[in-house]
This record gives C-alpha cells, sequence and structure tokens, in this order.
C-alpha cells in the first residue's frame, strides 16, 4: 500500500502513518521526494487492511495499493528516477556511463593497462572480478584478496571507481573498503542473504539479471536490496537463457523499456555475456544505448586470446575504441552525452 502525504505534510503527521502500520505489524519505507513524502506499506498482508485506516490520519493526500508484485523498485512508490551517485559519476542522468575492464584480474599489469585505457577513451568507471562465480569449480575463480588490492591500485592510479562482483555475503567485510560498486551476479540474482547484506551494507549495487529471471522476478530481487536499507540499484540486463544457441545469451532489449516504464532504477546493459562473441558485442552495445539504457558493461582484455576467463567475449583496446567513438554518436542522437 502507498500513502501519498500531502505537500507540506508535517513530520508529525508522517510519523502518525508510520506507527498506524507498526501497529498492525506493518514495516515501512519513506520515499522522501522534492516535494512530497510517499510511505510505503509493506508486508504480505497488507490487503487484509482497509485503506481508509491511513486516508483519515491528517495529512494523507491518498491511499492506493500497489498491485505488483515489487514495491519499492516500483513506479508507484517513487516516480522520478532513481539517481545512483559514485563519486562524480552519476547513473541514470543524461551521461551515458560505460564500465569496461577485465572479467578476471589475472595479474598488476593486466588491470592496471586495461583501467588506464578505457578510462583514456571514457570509460567512467573500472570492472575486474576477484571473486570469479565460475559455473565449473575447475576454472579459475579469480585473484581473491589480492584482486583486491590491484583494484586499490586502480582507484589511486586511474582514479575511477571500481565494480567488483561479491559472490557471498561473508566477503562483505573484505570487499567494502576496496569496491565502489557491489556486483551480484546473475547466478547470485537470487541469493536472499546476499541481496540483504550488499543493502545494508550502503554500497551501490549493480544487480544482474538472473539467467532465467522475469523482469518481475528482477524488480523482486532490487526490492530486497533496497528493503534492506540502500537506495542504490542499479539494474543489469546481460541475456536470458532462451532457445537459440548461435549467441551466449538472449541479450532482452525489451526489458530496458519494461524496466523504465514500471521502475524508477536506472538500467544499464552488458553486452559480453549476452553475446558471448567479440565480434557481436559493438552491435548489442550500440542497440543497448538506442534503446535507452543507461550505460554499458563491457569486457575489455589487453590480450584477450590468452585471458583466464571469458576472452572470446573480450574487446581488445582498438575495438573497445572504435565501439566507444561510435556509441558517442549513437548517445548524442538520443539526446545523451557519454
Ligand atoms: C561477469 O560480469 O563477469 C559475470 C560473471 O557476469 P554474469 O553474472 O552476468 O554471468
Ligand atoms: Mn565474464
Amino acid at each position: 500500500m502507498i500513502v501519498e502525504m500531502r505537500r507540506g505534510a508535517t513530520e508529525e503527521q508522517i510519523n502518525a502513518v508510520v506507527e498506524r502500520a507498526h501497529t498492525y505489524g506493518f514495516e515501512t519505507q519513506l520515499n522522501i521526494g522534492t516535494d512530497k513524502v510517499v510511505v510505503a506499506i509493506l508486508g504480505s498482508d497488507t490487503g487484509r487492511v482497509p485503506t481508509e485506516v491511513f486516508e483519515v490520519l491528517p495529512g494523507v493526500q491518498s491511499v492506493t495499493r500497489i498491485m505488483r508484485p515489487y514495491k519499492l523498485a516500483s513506479r508507484e512508490f517513487k516516480d522520478e528516477v532513481s539517481l545512483v551517485r559514485i563519486g562524480d559519476v552519476i547513473v541514470g542522468g543524461p551521461q551515458i556511463v560505460v564500465i569496461a575492464g577485465p572479467c578476471a584480474i589475472e595479474s598488476r599489469e593486466q588491470l592496471l593497462s586495461t583501467a588506464r585505457h578505457v578510462t583514456r577513451v571514457g570509460a567512467r568507471m573500472v570492472r575486474g572480478g576477484a571473486f570469479k562465480p565460475r559455473t565449473s569449480p575447475f576454472s579459475f575463480q579469480g585473484l581473491r584478496g589480492e584482486g583486491l588490492h590491484l583494484l586499490d591500485e586502480v582507484r589511486r592510479e586511474v582514479g575511477a571507481p571500481v565494480v567488483s562482483e561479491i559472490i557471498d555475503p561473508h566477503l562483505l567485510d573484505v570487499m567494502v573498503d576496496h569496491v565502489d560498486v557491489l556486483q551480484v551476479g546473475a547466478r547470485n540474482m537470487q541469493n536472499f542473504t546476499l541481496l540483504r547484506a550488499v543493502g545494508r551494507s550502503g554500497k551501490p549495487c549493480l544487480l544482474k539479471r538472473g539467467l532465467a529471471s522475469t523482469v518481475t522476478e528482477w524488480l523482486q530481487a532490487a526490492d530486497y536490496v533496497l528493503a534492506s536499507g540502500s537506495a542504490q540499484v542499479i539494474l543489469c540486463e546481460r541475456g536470458i537463457r532462451t532457445f537459440e544457441t548461435s549467441t551466449r545469451f538472449t541479450l532482452d532489449i525489451s526489458s530496458i523499456a519494461v524496466v523504465k516504464r514500471d521502475s524508477h532504477l536506472p538500467v544499464i546493459v552488458d553486452p559480453s555475456h549476452a553475446a558471448g562473441h567479440y565480434q557481436l558485442v559493438p552491435t548489442l552495445a550500440r542497440a543497448a544505448v538506442a534503446a535507452g539504457a543507461d550505460g554499458l558493461l563491457i569486457e575489455v582484455h589487453p590480450d584477450p586470446t590468452n585471458a583466464m576467463s571469458d576472452g572470446l567475449q573480450s574487446l581488445t583496446f582498438s575495438d573497445f575504441e572504435r565501439l566507444m567513438g561510435e556509441l558517442r554518436l549513437i548517445a548524442q542522437a538520443v539526446g545523451r552525452s557519454l
């Protein structure tokens, strides 16, 4: 249930709504907008309480039921677009934010040279996996703690915020000081303990869509992070499983339009994991920008043929630079910058 307060409602009036919700055993979350406050009444059985119990309170403008399975990620709760700020980078605004770097951090030279190159040609943040969630336990699992220290060097030397994947809630304490954005991978989209832990950390969260998840399930996963106290969620479409086998996953471009219509959260696209092949990545990246994505997450490697993970889908430095030039034109055509 959504309780919309009147413009200028007092703190006392807002508190009265919150307290009444608590008497019914419901939780609440506030959206303090520029000109009014919205109180979300959260619980699995809010349907048992008539809307009038809130409508009668002073300062209340209207009460509506959210019919969608996700609440905090919905436009009913918050109609203004959410901006996620990471230092001086803003995701969700007019500038398209490109995040680029290797799938896995392999060495100091590999990470630093990539970070220098991608930021020189316009990437605003650097990605690099220290802990890798590999489908096979026999594949390279990442440099782990050593990788995190290399991310510190990127922050210091290149001055760009860094994004890295968290695969286990127990790693939170180890990661928070080294990473600016915590990525929750496709394989963990419904790891609810992890989502809650990331939400509690208050760090921005880049939430990948699950391999076989609907947009609704993805937004419900976002609700876990938002309900744990963080307002900083960036959604990331990375392709889903379909019957098609000519690409690694099928990039669901429609999901950008659906998310933009139904949610206030920014959404970026990972063309690398969707395509699975470097030759296809630029086309998917261009399509994403044209379709209104707020950013891109792209794998780049100094020597893709010898990469320890995802080499086939990684762009070389020169391919990435060419793509950035193309993206700039498309961004301009859709009224954005890069
Ligand atoms: C990654 O970004 O390297 C990754 C493992 O992505 P996903 O979770 O989308 O497969
Ligand atoms: Mn990868």
